[in-house]
């Protein structure tokens, strides 16, 4: 099944080129984009939690500091002999206060400052001290301030007593350690990521290239069916929608060199059958020219072209038939329809043929009413009867009947002629399909009435099916079915 094809035609193009951006780059290109993204709010989360907490740590110690301070500053100035008024206690003895607080608050830096914001006291008065004026005025508010400054704290509370503010108490702590230990984690955060960066992209791009090697042999074997080699086995074996495509492709596959084989058979069984009757037409046609005046002998060969003639007609007839059912339903027009009024039309056409053949056609027919269409309807029971009678023997009876059943309409075609072997029954519907050669050409038959009778069935929506019938009884039986009509509208 080889198609034509020129160099660098449409086909060429879409076999070879490969796509621009393939499937596989996409997908790893986006996975490392959301791992990277994962990872890196991942990590700012916990590293902005961490510096968070530290700084919660430092300033909770920092406000219990300088609450210490406060008091002590408050015990002082009570148990101070002569009774300054506060500024004044604070301006001479400012120095003294700031190193005793140092001396109690760990040696730490401390720095004092009068309600205005002078200062008058330093635990260290050599060591610069950082500028804190950008803060300053917000401590003289009233308000708890700090300020980051190199690696160290700077932090001022306000020293409100009974009277208001007095002053301001500037202590620091430093941050070395937590920013040692927030610089470690930060570098063995960056490792881990970059390393389950790296694990999970591998991961990730592996399973990606699986998956993609799988749909390229997906499409080579779609490629192989266009070109006419059917596939057998499914090109890959999978769990999930790809293995499911995979199946599917294979079933195609199957499927059209199934109806391929069907159809390179038909043609053969065709050419075959035609040749039949027109060789015996062409011999006779010469024996009207060879005994001119052998007036029986030109009788009997007018009447076998006669015959062979009409064979060859009804032959071409059901295979037109055959394939344009094959492929379209046109001229199908579904109506609601007795079967039992039908049957009794078909009956009674058929009886002219019945009585000549010697047989009794019997009938039992309940009311079923479907929807079909009506020509087609006639032509199935017309064939089924016709073989009911010709397939029979002398004296035989038919009996055709009909009733619904569980949603459908039954039709049944029970005779007492000669049977169906039953190594034949699963042949009989397949095109030119004679139990006998010899048979079929004494009848007339063509082998086409049952298969366009299945055809035209299943393209309505029924059945056809071959009973066997119980052993010792003689005959054979048809029984077709199609889907009730709903009720009329009233
Ligand atoms: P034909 O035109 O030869 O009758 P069909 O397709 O109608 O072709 O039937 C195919 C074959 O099935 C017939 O040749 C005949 O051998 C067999 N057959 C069909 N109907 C009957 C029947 N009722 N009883 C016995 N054989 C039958």
């Amino acid at each position: 099944m080889k198609r034509k094809k020129g160099p660098g035609s449409q086909e060429d193009l879409v076999r070879h080129k490969s796509p621009h951006f393939s499937l596989k780059w996409r997908f790893t290109i986006g996975l490392g984009i959301l791992l990277t993204t994962t990872i890196l709010t991942l990590g700012w989360l916990v590293l902005s939690g961490i510096e968070q907490e530290q700084m919660n740590k430092v300033e909770a110690n920092l406000k219990q500091r300088s609450e210490l301070a406060n008091l002590r500053l408050r015990q002082t100035y009570l148990s101070a002999d002569a009774r300054d008024d506060v500024d004044t206690f604070f301006r001479r003895r400012g120095p003294e206060l700031a190193s005793d607080l140092s001396s109690l608050l760990g040696n730490a830096r401390i720095v004092l400052y009068d309600a205005n914001g002078k200062e008058i006291g330093n635990s260290q008065p050599l060591s610069t001290t950082p500028a804190v004026e950008d803060i300053l005025g917000y401590a003289m508010k009233g308000r708890t301030v700090y300020q980051v400054s190199g690696n160290s704290l700077i932090y001022l509370s306000p020293l409100v007593w009974s009277v208001g503010q007095v002053g301001i108490v500037q202590l620091e702590a430093s941050l070395q350690a937590d920013q040692d230990y927030y610089a470690s984690l930060q570098r063995s955060l960056r490792n881990i990521g970059l390393t389950a960066l790296g694990v999970s992209f591998l991961i990730g791009f592996l399973y990606v290239s699986r998956v993609t090697g799988s749909l390229r042999r997906l499409r080579s074997a779609a490629d192989q069916i266009r070109d006419g080699h059917f596939i057998k086995e499914s090109p890959i074996r999978r769990r999930d929608e790809l293995g499911e495509l995979s199946e599917g492709i294979t079933y195609m596959s199957r499927e059209i060199e199934q109806s391929f084989a069907r159809q390179k058979q038909f043609i053969g069984n065709i050419s075959h059958e035609f040749k039949t009757p027109l060789t015996s037409i062409i011999a006779y046609s010469d024996l009207l020219d060879m005994y001119r005046d052998d007036p029986d002998l030109l009788d009997e060969a007018r009447g076998n072209i006669r015959k062979e003639a009409d064979r060859l007609l009804e032959m071409v007839e059901k295979v037109l038939h055959l394939s344009a059912l094959e492929q379209y339903e046109f001229g199908l027009h579904a109506e609601r329809l007795d079967v039992r009024e039908s049957l009794e039309e078909v009956c009674s056409r058929m009886r002219g043929k019945a009585v000549q053949f010697g047989i009794a056609v019997e009938t039992d027919l309940q009311p079923a009413p479907i929807r079909i269409d009506r020509e087609s309807l006639m032509h199935i029971f017309l064939n089924l009867l016709d073989n009911a009678i010709k397939y029979n023997i002398k004296g035989g009876r038919v009996q055709v009947s009909c009733y619904p059943e569980g949603g459908k309409a039954v039709i049944i075609f029970r005779d007492t002629g000669i049977g169906i072997p039953r190594e034949a029954v699963v042949k009989l519907f397949e095109p030119f399909y004679t139990v006998s050669k010899d048979r079929a050409r004494l009848t007339g038959g063509t082998g086409l009435g049952l298969s366009l009778v299945k055809r035209l069935v299943e393209v309505q929506k029924g059945s056809i099916t071959v009973v066997p019938l119980p052993l010792g009884e003689k005959g054979s039986l048809f029984r077709v079915e199609f889907p009730l009509a709903l009720p009329a509208p009233d």
